[in-house]
């Protein structure tokens, strides 16, 4: 275990930087606890890059080639975390970085504050070695990943703006998503290295219907809510059709060598198996949410009181849209589906972007670097992300977008936005080793 990069989580883990909608209540001074400990620990990228304020308290820091020969790199992490929960549930203080059972306990450790600091030691590091890269390298640090921001005030959006105002083209991000599975820790053989290279579209869609209302002894045939109810219902039992995107094809076949039995080789030729594939996907959440568009009720409502009959009732779909629809499509099919009177309506979202390529030079070289870095026998397996991360908003200035963040993931980890989120006290190792080994190849190839 390294001690100063254990140490420098353990400090930046202990400021509570929790973002909230819009920057609204956002306590700005934990940001700046952030930024301090970062000029603090990271002499060298605040002596020789320059560093952009971006938004309320984002950070874009450049590192200008003598002489650019290609397209720069930018490494992405966020600042902010998720609030706590419930104090009570917690096996160690959420915000007080303590080391136990081998392991670093607290808010963000996890997500995504070891990648911030993976992604720092690999440059000052570099920057200490003499490193001179024939590209620019940048780090881009949000500070509203966590909430539903408005453009506006987004610090991704505006990062990946400012970008674009200075006509930088990228050659390649990465940012959280993607990581190592250590395969002996989930009964698997060999290890995987999962890198994501698209994310569907969060959207929320509401359903609703308005009527007269009225006293509940005289409902006549029913309600607005039973309407409701009923569209509901149409959803769930007309899902979208599977489709295979180009992405999710790449996924399945990466995979297919990982699988036993018969899916081995639905996986191998899945357009030659569709069927099948179809039939697994319908009992299989994760390979369900890779084929199509998926639909959630999450939230409904109707009368405020029992005695009222409702004059509006509505539910909340989390939508997730795969490449290949868009909001207006989906819009449409659900208008196709639903009984009549009962409107649609998106609240939030937007249409997915581009997926990055499995076949471009880029991605090669990742998967040379990570068989150099991981082992020649891990396996590498370009992802559709069910998720959303930062790094879509950065789709026009940048076409090789990979959410894989070099960190090894075991069964000790403890998960993102939950109780006893906690991460390995060696976790920052091999992810430093992973980007001083791609940022030079990146220069070699
Ligand atoms: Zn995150």
């Amino acid at each position: 275990m390294n001690e100063t990069y254990i140490r420098h989580l353990q400090d930046i883990v202990r400021i509570p930087s929790v973002s909230t909608e819009n920057d609204a209540s956002t306590d700005w001074t934990t940001f700046e606890k952030i930024h301090d400990f970062l000029r603090e620990a990271y002499p060298l990228i605040h002596e020789r890059m320059e560093r952009t304020d971006i938004g309320h308290a984002s950070l874009l820091y450049h590192w200008k080639a003598k002489d650019a020969k290609r397209l720069p790199v930018l490494l992405m992490a966020h600042q902010d975390v998720v609030p706590a929960g419930p104090l009570d549930q917690w096996t160690h203080d959420p915000f007080g970085a303590d080391i136990a059972e081998g392991c670093l306990w607290g808010r963000g450790s996890n997500d995504c504050k070891s990648l911030l600091i993976a992604e720092c030691e690999a440059v000052e590091d570099l920057l200490a070695e003499g490193f001179e890269p024939d590209f620019d390298i940048y780090l881009s640090f949000g500070h509203n990943e966590e909430v539903q921001a408005s453009e506006e005030v987004e610090g991704s959006v505006l990062a990946a703006k400012h970008l674009e105002a200075a006509g930088v083209k990228l050659g390649c991000i990465f940012d959280e998503g993607g990581y190592v599975k250590r395969g002996a820790d989930f009964g698997e053989t060999v290890d995987t290295a999962m890198v994501s290279l698209g994310e569907k579209a969060p959207n929320d869609i509401i359903l609703y219907k308005d009527g007269p209302g009225g006293h509940a002894s005289k409902p006549g045939r029913g309600t607005v809510l039973g309407d409701v109810a009923r569209a509901m219902a149409a959803v769930e039992a007309h899902p979208m059709p599977y489709r295979l995107t180009p992405l999710a094809k790449a996924q399945l076949q990466a995979m297919a060598p990982l699988q036993s039995g018969a899916r081995r080789a639905v996986y191998a030729d899945p357009e030659g198996h569709w069927d099948e594939l179809c039939a697994l996907a319908r009992e299989d959440r994760d390979l369900d949410a890779i084929l199509h568009t998926t639909f959630a009720v999450t939230k409904a409502s109707g009368s405020p009181q029992t005695n009222v009959l409702p004059s509006h009732a509505e539910c909340t779909m989390s939508v997730r849209i795969l490449q290949g629809d868009t909001v207006e499509s989906v819009i449409a099919y659900l208008e196709s589906i639903i009984p009549e009177g009962v409107k649609v309506k998106a609240t939030f979202g937007e249409d997915p972007h581009r997926e990055s390529s499995a076949e471009s030079d880029e991605y090669h070289l990742l998967e040379k670097v990570i068989r150099d870095v991981y082992g020649a026998d891990t396996a590498v397996v370009p992802m559709v992300m069910t998720g959303a991360t930062d790094s879509r908003n950065y789709s026009a200035v940048c076409e090789n977008i990979f959410r894989f963040s070099g960190r090894i993931v075991t069964k000790d980890w403890g998960e993102a936005h939950q109780i006893d989120e906690k991460v390995p006290v060696d976790v920052i190792e091999p992810a430093v080793k992973f980007f001083k080994t791609f940022l030079k190849a990146y220069q070699d190839q």
